[in-house]
């Protein structure tokens, strides 16, 4: 006999108007959960999660291929979707912040980096998002989520 187990909610068919690309990094999805919630009110949205967030969608000066592939999947969902609003989700340590909490694409992008470069190369590369054209009119917003030097969590807007 199939195991199967009925979730506590029933589907929702109200397609979400928000998409939230971020990083896959397991460590901090909650964080982004609850701030999306309660800091943006977004409850209902749709999820591209990769390696890097936002970062997945830019080349960083490195990467060739990779994000002209994750463009079209991000234009798809937009597209099909019906997108209004894109969060491109980056994240680190914050100026005081801890080594480990570098995103770990961005280390492998960026071996040699120090944690201001690699601060500052998330910027320009939410710069350049910003710049894009989606082919929507897609109002897109871009935010890092950082770790404090004493373990706090902070989302800035870039
Ligand atoms: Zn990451």
């Amino acid at each position: 006999m199939a195991n199967i187990r009925l979730t506590r909610t029933s589907w929702n068919q109200e397609r979400p108007h928000t998409l939230v690309i971020a990083c896959s990094d397991g460590r901090l999805q909650e964080n982004l959960d609850d701030f999306l919630e309660h800091g943006l009110g977004i409850t209902h949205y749709d999820r591209l999660y990769a390696p890097g967030g936002g970062g997945a969608l830019v080349s960083s000066g490195v990467e060739l291929l990779r994000p002209d592939q994750y463009r079209r999947e991000c234009r798809f969902l937009l597209a099909a979707h019906g997108i209004q609003d894109l969060y491109l989700i980056f994240h680190g340590p914050a100026e005081d912040g801890p080594e480990e909490a570098v995103c770990g694409d961005y280390r492998r992008k960026l071996p040699r980096a120090t944690l201001a470069g690699l601060r500052q190369r998330q910027a320009q590369d939410a710069d350049e998002l910003k710049g894009v054209d989606w082919g929507t009119a897609v109002r897109v917003h871009t935010y890092r989520c950082e770790v404090t030097g004493d373990d706090r969590i902070q989302f800035v807007e870039l």
